[in-house]
């Protein structure tokens, strides 16, 4: 359900409603309510909130693979951070996901569900996704204190992220530096 929400949020875009959670479980043959009620006890309110809020490993724990929801493993997560981060140096961003859409679209990934799950993280454009995904915050660590080190960081920088346009500037700025 969580993919099927991720990928029509990304195509079609969302009303501030469950509609598109309601339209999955409809086609499932599932009755809607206890579902959508399940969901608003977690104080999510609408399909995009599910998609921000409400992943599997939100609701219901991490797994032996991962803290939090990323399709992509973690060697090609980093792989693609490294790609970002030296083609936006290079070009600048746009504020889009036009450079990780190209990327994904060559190893044959499927963007919608990597970006949203991007954006769940902060990453809501090329930029953003090597300034504020944090490998750490979505794969175990082998030790637990280190494990623990990195829960209460990911707690700590929450609110933190880093936006596009202090990016841009971030990267003018560099420009300006190099001339
Ligand atoms: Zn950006």
């Amino acid at each position: 359900m969580f993919e099927f929400l991720a990928k029509s949020i990304m195509q079609d875009g969302h009303e501030n409603n469950f509609s598109i959670t309601e339209r999955w479980l409809a086609q499932h043959a599932l009755e809607p309510r206890p579902v959508v009620e399940f969901i608003q006890k977690q104080n999510i309110d609408n399909d995009w909130d599910v998609l921000i809020n409400g992943d599997p490993y939100s609701l219901f724990g991490e797994t032996d693979d991962r803290l939090s929801w990323m399709p992509l493993e973690k060697a090609e997560l980093s792989e693609l951070i490294e790609y970002l981060e030296y083609e936006v140096n290079q070009k600048g961003c746009k504020h889009d996901y036009g450079l990780a859409r190209q990327w994904l679209k060559k190893r044959g990934k499927d963007s919608s569900l990597v970006l949203a799950a991007s954006m769940a993280k902060g990453g809501g454009c090329d930029c953003e996704i090597f300034y504020n995904i944090e490998l750490d915050s979505i794969y175990p660590v082998k030790s637990k204190s280190a494990l623990q080190d990195v829960l209460l960081k990911k707690k700590n920088k929450k609110k933190d992220y880093k936006t596009h346009s202090f990016n841009s500037l971030r990267i003018t700025v560099g420009i300006e530096q190099t001339k």
